[in-house]
C-alpha cells in the first residue's frame, strides 16, 4: 500500500476553509506578539505562525529569539484565542514544542533537504497528533519531499499536511523562489484529499507579488495559505521584503475570496498552464542572459589571443550536439534549429 495513504486527511475539516496562518518571520518581543496578533483578523486567520529559532545563511545573522519567545506566543494564544505554529529544525526544538504544546509544528524547506534532520525530527515526534507541516525541500525533489513524509508515517505521525514555498532554481527569476505550480499539483493530482498549504512569502520574496499569488494557489485548489504578516515590516529583523501588514493581509483575502475571483474549473486549468509558460519562459529569458555573459567573456578571450570569433568546426559541433538533445527530448529538430540560429547571431554580435 501507498505510505501515503495512511495520512489522516481529515485535520484539516476542523479548520475553515480556507487555512489561513499568518505572523511574522520570527517573534522578535513580546510586544512585537502582541500587536501583531491583536491585528490579525480574526475572521481569516485561526492559526499564529512566528519562527523562535531561524535558520539564516550566514552566521551572525538574527537566529531567533528561542524558547523565550514561546511564552509570548503562550500569552498571546490565550489573550487572543488562536491557535500557534512555529518552526522545528533539530530534535532539541521538538522537546520544546512539546513541552509548551504548541499546536501546528512545521519543518522547514533547510531541513526538508536532509533525510537524516527529517528522520531526527520524526523519531522525536513518534505517536504525535500534532498537526505536522512539512514544506517543500530547497531543490526541486518531490521524492525528497514525499520521503520527509513517509518517514514521519513510519512513525505514526498521521496529521501531516505539505506547504509549498517554492524551489531554488536559476539565478535570476522574478520571484525569491520559483514555484513549479505543475511540479506540485502533480502530488494533489495522487493525493487529492492530502492537504497542501501555500506559502507565498516565501516564494514571493517580496510583498508587491503576494496577492498573485495566493490567487493562484486558491484558484489552483490549495487548502490554505501561510503569509508573513508584521505590524512594522520594514523593521523586521527576517525577511523584511516580503512581509505583509495584517490590514494588507486582509484585502487580499477579501479580495480572493469575497469577490469570489475564483473561477470555473476549466479556466483554472487554463491559467495553471499559462502561468506554467510564464515561469519558463522567465527561465529561458534568464538562461539567456547568462548565456550572454559567457559569450561575451569567450569574445574577451579569442580578442586577447587573436582566435577567429567564427569556428566552422566548433558549430558542427554544436549542431551535433543539439540533435542529440533533440532526439532525447523528441522535439522538432528544425524549430530548435531556427532558435539556435538567432541565438548565435545575437552570440557573435556581443563578442565583436
Ligand atoms: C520561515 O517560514 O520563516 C522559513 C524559514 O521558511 P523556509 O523554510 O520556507 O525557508
Ligand atoms: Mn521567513
Amino acid at each position: 500500500m501507498d505510505l501515503l495513504n495512511k495520512i489522516n486527511f481529515n485535520w484539516i475539516k476542523k479548520f475553515s476553509y480556507p487555512l489561513i496562518i499568518a505572523g511574522p518571520c520570527s517573534a522578535e518581543n513580546k510586544q512585537q506578539i502582541f500587536d501583531i496578533t491583536k491585528e490579525l483578523n480574526k475572521s481569516y486567520v485561526e492559526v499564529l505562525r512566528a519562527g523562535i529559532w531561524k535558520p539564516r545563511t550566514k552566521p551572525g545573522m538574527f537566529e531567533g529569539v528561542g524558547e523565550k519567545g514561546l511564552k509570548w506566543l503562550i500569552e498571546a494564544k490565550k489573550k487572543f484565542n488562536i491557535l500557534l505554529a512555529i518552526e522545528i529544525a533539530t530534535k532539541e526544538h521538538v522537546k520544546i514544542a512539546l513541552k509548551y504544546d504548541i499546536d501546528i509544528l512545521w519543518i522547514g524547506a533547510r531541513s526538508t533537504c536532509n533525510p537524516f534532520t527529517i528522520q531526527e525530527i520524526s523519531n522525536e515526534l513518534k505517536d504525535t497528533n500534532k498537526i505536522i507541516l512539512i514544506k517543500n525541500p530547497l531543490n526541486l525533489d518531490i521524492n525528497l519531499w514525499l520521503g520527509g513524509v513517509e518517514r514521519l508515517i513510519n512513525n505514526n505521525i498521521l496529521n501531516i499536511g505539505l506547504i509549498h514555498r517554492g524551489f531554488t532554481l536559476y539565478k535570476n527569476s522574478k520571484y525569491r523562489n520559483q514555484p513549479c505550480w505543475l511540479d506540485v499539483l502533480n502530488i494533489k493530482k495522487k493525493y487529492p484529499k492530502l492537504p497542501i498549504l501555500c506559502d507565498p512569502s516565501h516564494i514571493a520574496g517580496d510583498r508587491k507579488y503576494i496577492y498573485e499569488i495566493s490567487k493562484n494557489a486558491i484558484n489552483f485548489g490549495y487548502d490554505g495559505l501561510m503569509i508573513e504578516t508584521h505590524v512594522n515590516p520594514d523593521k523586521a529583523l527576517s525577511d523584511a521584503n516580503q512581509q505583509i501588514k495584517p490590514n494588507f493581509l486582509t484585502d487580499i483575502l477579501n479580495k480572493i475570496l469575497l469577490k469570489k475571483i475564483i473561477t470555473k474549473s476549466y479556466l483554472n486549468d487554463l491559467n495553471l498552464y499559462r502561468t506554467n509558460i510564464l515561469e519558463i519562459d522567465e527561465n529561458i529569458i534568464s538562461l539567456l542572459h547568462n548565456r550572454l555573459i559567457s559569450s561575451k567573456n569567450i569574445g574577451k578571450i579569442k580578442k586577447k589571443y587573436n582566435i577567429e570569433i567564427i569556428q566552422k568546426e566548433k558549430m558542427l559541433e554544436l549542431k551535433k550536439y543539439y540533435k542529440n538533445i533533440c532526439e532525447k527530448f523528441n522535439i522538432d529538430q528544425n524549430f530548435i534549429q531556427t532558435i539556435f540560429e538567432l541565438i548565435h547571431k545575437k552570440s557573435i554580435e556581443v563578442q565583436i
